[in-house]
């Protein structure tokens, strides 16, 4: 139902912000070294930090695990049309992440990588 009205606003209103829609499907996945955020037309890429891994472990910031330093990785993220980088900690297994995450999170995330 809220996937309808979605696109009905968007057909209307295609430069309708983000925050004003109604939530959509979230996609996560991996695309290739990278990690992709998706809530069609929005989308965020998040580029992998250069190792060396984290000195301590770490929570994920998609799925709330606390992750060891080999099973954890930054990404950073710069919104169109901005100077900021933002970084967010992602389990390195994006799929097993996907299965844990909630949508709301996610949004949240991608949130980050979309608005300046
Ligand atoms: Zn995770």
């Amino acid at each position: 139902m809220a996937v309808d009205e979605r696109e009905l606003i968007l057909e209307l209103f295609p430069g309708t912000p983000f925050d004003l829609l109604p939530p959509g499907e979230v996609l996560y996945y991996r695309e290739g070294e990278q990690v992709v955020i998706e809530e069609p037309p929005f989308r965020a890429v998040f580029e992998p930090v250069e190792r060396p891994a984290l000195p301590r472990p770490g929570v994920c910031e998609a799925c709330g695990r606390l992750l060891g330093g080999a099973f954890a990785r930054f990404f950073r993220v710069t919104p169109p049309g901005s100077r900021v980088v933002r970084y967010v900690l992602l389990c390195e297994d994006t799929e097993a992440c996907r299965e844990r995450a909630r949508p709301e999170v996610l949004r949240r995330i991608l949130r980050k990588g979309i608005l300046p």
